[in-house]
């Protein structure tokens, strides 16, 4: 089945970044949440990126507000019935997730494909709440999704040749180079940064360094182009505790452990750049 439409569920950091990527390379996007208030911020974060493109000379005007008509803001999961394809970028949690995939299949096309960006659950899991195990594959964009150049696909046990096919050629097309890894707790990019990162709470939790100062030898001594703070921030660290306890419970290994002072962040409603501070203060 050709795609052409596309609904993207969660207008979060992500799920806008997805829905301007898939809009600019000329789909029809839906872009649903389930606060009025977040998809309003989405389009305006969209919006705002688009004109960054502008002035940097990459689109025109005329792209910019075709691009916006191509998106279509709604707090009704209804819009996606029309949709050949629907990526869920809602928060990091399985009981969210598995719930929106179950309400999906009553909604949605018999033949559509069901996408998670999921950073870290089992894609299996997911797919196992669906009446269509087969159509529901991982497909995760890193941040910021209209800039970054990977796409981990992972399959699920049940998930089709066909719909992976689908989800590498549609990655291509929108000028992402796709990788398939297994589906694993934190499949490989997250199994890898989520423990740096969280190894760098802990010399802040134990008095090691300040955070500026651990950031500054990891971007000076390493070369990271981002210190793992920063970076911890603007992931979201409540999705960083998410990921790290699905790499904890999933591998039954304590060396996952989150770092108690990144739960207290989160419990705080210190959740990094998305709410204005976490380990450094934002303007919002
Ligand atoms: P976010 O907090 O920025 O956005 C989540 C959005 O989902 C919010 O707008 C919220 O209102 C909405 N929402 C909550 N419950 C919902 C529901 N039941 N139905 C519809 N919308 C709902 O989060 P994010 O950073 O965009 O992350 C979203 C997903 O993408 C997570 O699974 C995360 O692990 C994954 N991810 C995040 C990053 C990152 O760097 N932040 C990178 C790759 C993947």
């Amino acid at each position: 089945m050709a795609i052409r439409e596309v609904t993207v569920l969660g207008a979060g950091q992500m799920g806008s970044g997805i829905a301007q990527t898939f809009a600019q390379h000329g789909y029809q996007v839906g872009l649903y949440d389930i606060e009025s208030t977040a998809v309003d911020r989405g389009i305006a974060g969209i919006e705002g990126s688009l004109t960054r493109f502008v002035r940097k000379g990459s689109l025109t005007e005329e792209d910019k507000s075709r691009i916006m008509q191509q998106i279509h803001p709604s707090t009704d999961l209804g819009i996606a019935n029309r949709s050949q394809l629907v990526i869920e970028a809602i928060p990091e949690k399985m009981e969210l997730k598995t719930a929106i995939i179950q309400a999906l299949d009553s909604i949605c096309m018999p033949d559509a494909i069901l996408a998670t960006n999921t950073s870290s659950l089992s894609i299996t899991a997911i797919a196992a709440v669906s009446g269509r195990p087969d159509l529901v594959i991982g497909m995760h964009f890193m941040n910021p999704v209209p800039i970054m150049p990977l796409v981990e696909i992972i399959r699920g046990l049940a998930t089709s040749d066909a719909t992976f096919e689908q989800i590498q050629t549609i990655t291509q097309q929108l000028g992402k180079t796709g990788v398939e890894v297994q589906d694993a707790p934190g499949f490989v990019s997250n199994r890898i940064l989520m423990p740096m990162i969280n190894e760098a709470i802990y010399t802040v939790y134990e008095g090691v360094a300040a955070p500026e100062a651990v950031d500054q030898v990891m971007k000076l001594g390493m070369h990271h182009p981002m210190g793992p703070l920063t970076l911890a921030d603007f992931i979201g660290l409540d999705t960083c505790l998410s990921i790290m306890e699905t790499l904890h419970q999933g591998f039954s290994d304590s060396k996952y452990r989150p770092c108690p002072l990144l739960r207290k962040y989160v419990s705080a409603g210190w959740l990094g750049r998305k709410t204005g501070r976490g380990f450094f203060v934002y303007d919002q």
